[in-house]
């Protein structure tokens, strides 16, 4: 297809407002505010996972806690009547009496050892009681910053919002007289690399620094369009 050099130059000038438009929105993206934004939701939403976590982990330990005490109450109801027995019926043959004390001993060790894991129970379940409060406060207090740098930040692209509308507005005034077809190349272009035009110097592009093929070069001298065989922008010559 051959454009005049008329609308190759208008799609120029169309060309330095559109880029202008594309790099106010870029800077909505890379804002500053909104990376710091997603940095502290993300840091509330790992310690409201830390913190439900350690909930869960309470709860845990009070079952655990629960099953002991129960457990403990029948070991020592169950030791009392051994050693009720030890002392009243004792058994005449000596291996039953050893058999007697045996399971005394028995007895014992265990509920030692549920002694020995209820005082772990109670160590942990310190440590994070001792944790959550600041966990709590931490929350909150992330909260509130994020809060605060929201509107801020709500402030800011509402701002740069409009000015990417005024820029679009002055873009969009210029594309009068540039044919349909060619501003869809451009776009399609533009999707690729940007800006999506570059002036010929010589026979050098000069958006890549590359020197265009004879035949690309003769073409374009005849009118024709011509992108870049090396970075794909529309060349227009000066
Ligand atoms: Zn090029």
């Amino acid at each position: 297809m051959d454009y005049t050099s008329e609308q190759m130059s208008k799609l120029w000038a169309f060309m330095q407002e559109d880029i202008k438009a594309d790099r106010i929105s870029a800077r909505m993206h890379r804002s500053t505010l909104r990376q710091k934004l997603e940095k502290l939701r993300d840091g509330i939403l790992r310690q409201r996972e830390e913190y439900r976590s350690l909930e869960e982990q309470i709860t845990a330990m009070s079952d655990r806690v629960e099953t002991i005490k129960m457990a403990m109450k029948k070991g020592e109801s169950q030791l009392n009547s051994l050693e009720e027995q030890y002392r009243t019926q004792l058994p005449e043959d000596p291996a039953d009496v050893q058999d007697l004390a045996n399971a005394v001993i028995d007895c014992r060790d265990t509920l030692a050892m549920y002694e020995k894991e209820l005082k772990d129970l109670q160590r942990g379940c310190n440590g994070i009681l001792t944790r959550l409060p600041r966990l709590i406060q931490s929350i909150s207090e992330g909260r509130k910053q994020f809060d605060e740098m929201k509107v801020e930040y709500t402030r800011e692209s509402e701002e740069l919002k409009k000015e990417e509308k005024a820029q679009r507005a002055k873009a969009e005034a210029l594309r009068t007289g540039i044919p349909d077809e060619l501003m869809e190349t451009y776009t399609g272009v533009k999707r690729q690399t940007t800006p999506p035009m570059a002036y010929l110097e010589g026979n050098m592009c000069t958006g890549c620094n590359t020197a265009l093929p004879n035949a690309a070069f003769r073409r374009m001298q005849d009118g024709g369009l011509v992108k870049c065989e090396t970075c794909g922008r529309i060349l227009i010559t000066k």
